[in-house]
């Protein structure tokens, strides 16, 4: 409750993209749990894959809904979401277009009234909306302080001499409690941008300098120094809420996660509860990464070749013809019928997978929320980045956490020709890193285990996650007074 009994009403406005909507969607069931109003704006393409989710929270009472937003006319022929997208180029065009939808949120915010908004950093032009109607912008990311932290460095660094180390194309990031390297080609190359793709990142970090705060789906034992850092030495205003989805509580509420799974849940829970304590390998790739068929087969021939069990989810199995074309000859069958793996061609409940006791090991993208789902159900990884903050979640995850196996590749970008190609043999080989019995495979598996202890207890009563939850909201109820009596 705002003071004067006036009950808070936030907007929270997620980009059309699972890796951004699903945390904003925990977020806002977060507020709307301790008592806030929460409208999500999204397009009606999203409120679909969204809309079973937060029926459960409204029949458990609570105040959140969503209201629709529209591409204006000026970007005609966009899909309502990135995972619809095609092209690499299709990626961008959808990014620089998100000013296409300011006249409808602008209304909405005018009919509506909130008293603070969390947006996107794909949206910078929500914060003049809101400086316009003189509300708070909180921005979120959805990545780490970590990335925050060192995002404005990255290319700077790569550029110059003296951050070089001797071995080649290897620099340091300066100015960071610990000493991290990274590949020149591991870092997205703002020399090669498109323009208007330039031109929207230089909007994002200007936004992010005129915004309230930030919010981040981080905890803070995670990454001390480096939430530390970002609000003492950067010195933004930021709130830790995270790990956001571990406010799903249930296993009903994973399930129906991000959207409808692609196989039936009797089945694949069935598989995973003949299989032993952690002994399955999940191999999933985030909701937008694509590969080329060559690279497709490599992954069947590594799995297969590992001897350990996986679930392996697949988003383009359409390339070729529905089963064979792009998998090795028998691949399926022989995996099928011994019993090996199971390929789930489309969206899979994650989270739900991921926390089944059958389940050892993931192989990842290193997206941020897989990255968080993977070690608060304790679970060591192997990393195998593409693009945006991916390779750079992948040095925490193997530098700083310590549970992760690289797999190698050395080269950012959303275009799946320019990607380094990976061979099965070298797959086969991080995953029997990962999986075996190594003393150095008990330690990373003993890491995750204490990440999990940490993880969830950030975000029960009294942890760090939880009480800056509820500074926050205490925070904007104070704003919505003062505004409310300057207003009077
Ligand atoms: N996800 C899922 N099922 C899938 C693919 C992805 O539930 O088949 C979820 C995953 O649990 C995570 C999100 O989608 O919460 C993907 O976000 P991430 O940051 O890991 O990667 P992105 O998709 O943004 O690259």
């Amino acid at each position: 409750m705002g003071s004067q009994g006036q009950q808070l009403h936030i907007f929270v406005f997620p980009l059309m993209a699972p890796g951004h909507l699903l945390p904003a969607v925990d977020i806002a069931k977060l507020f709307a749990a301790k008592g806030v109003r929460v409208s999500i704006i999204t397009t009606a393409g999203e409120e679909r894959a969204i809309e079973t989710s937060l029926c459960r929270s409204t029949e458990a009472g609570h105040r959140v809904r969503t209201l629709l937003v529209e591409w204006s006319s000026s970007a005609v022929g966009l899909p309502d979401n990135l995972s619809s997208v095609k092209t690499p180029d299709m990626h961008m065009d959808f990014l620089v277009s998100t000013p296409a939808l300011r006249p409808s949120f602008e209304r909405l915010v005018k009919n509506h009234r909130p008293a603070a908004i969390v947006t996107d950093m794909f949206f910078p032009w929500t914060a003049e909306v809101a400086e316009e109607v003189r509300i708070p912008r909180l921005v979120f990311h959805g990545t780490s302080f970590f990335y925050l932290c060192i995002k404005g460095k990255l290319n700077l660094a790569a550029a110059s001499q003296e951050s070089h180390t001797d071995s080649g194309d290897r620099f340091v990031i300066p100015g960071i409690p610990h000493r991290i390297e990274l590949s020149r080609s591991q870092v997205i190359d703002t020399k090669r941008m498109r323009p208007d793709f330039l031109d929207m990142f230089m909007k994002i970090m200007e936004a992010e300098g005129r915004s309230y705060g930030t919010v981040v789906n981080s905890f803070y034992e995670l990454e001390p120094d480096y939430a530390d850092h970002y609000r003492n030495v950067i010195g933004r205003k930021a709130w830790h809420i995270g790990p956001v989805f571990l406010r799903n509580e249930d296993a009903a509420d994973n399930a129906v996660r991000g959207g409808k799974c692609a196989v039936d849940q009797a089945i694949f829970s069935r598989w995973l509860d003949s299989k032993a304590a952690s002994s399955v390998l999940y191999v999933c790739f985030g909701s937008l990464s694509r590969f080329k068929v060559t690279q497709l087969r490599e992954i069947a021939a590594g799995l297969e070749s590992s001897g350990h069990p996986f679930i392996w989810v697949v988003k383009n199995s359409g390339q070729g013809n529905s089963s064979g074309q792009w998998l090795p000859e028998g691949f399926e069958e022989r995996v099928a019928d011994s019993g090996m793996g199971m390929i789930i061609r489309g969206w899979a409940p994650q989270v739900l997978i991921l926390n089944h006791v059958a389940i050892g090991g993931f192989l990842t993208h290193c997206g941020w929320n897989s990255s968080l789902e993977s070690f608060s159900a304790g679970l060591p990884v192997v990393t195998w980045p593409m693009f945006a903050d991916q390779f750079c979640n992948e040095r925490m995850l193997v530098d700083m956490l310590k549970v992760g196996v690289e797999i190698g590749v050395k080269t950012c970008s959303l275009v799946e020709e320019e990607r380094d190609a990976v061979k099965a043999e070298e797959i086969a080989s991080a995953i029997g890193r990962l999986m075996g019995d190594s003393p150095e495979a008990e330690e990373r598996r003993r890491r995750a285990r204490e990440l999990k202890a940490a993880a969830r207890g950030a975000v029960e009563e009294g942890g760090s996650s939880y009480k800056d939850l509820a500074r926050l909201i205490q925070e904007l109820s104070g704003q919505q007074s003062t505004a409310s009596h300057v207003r009077t």
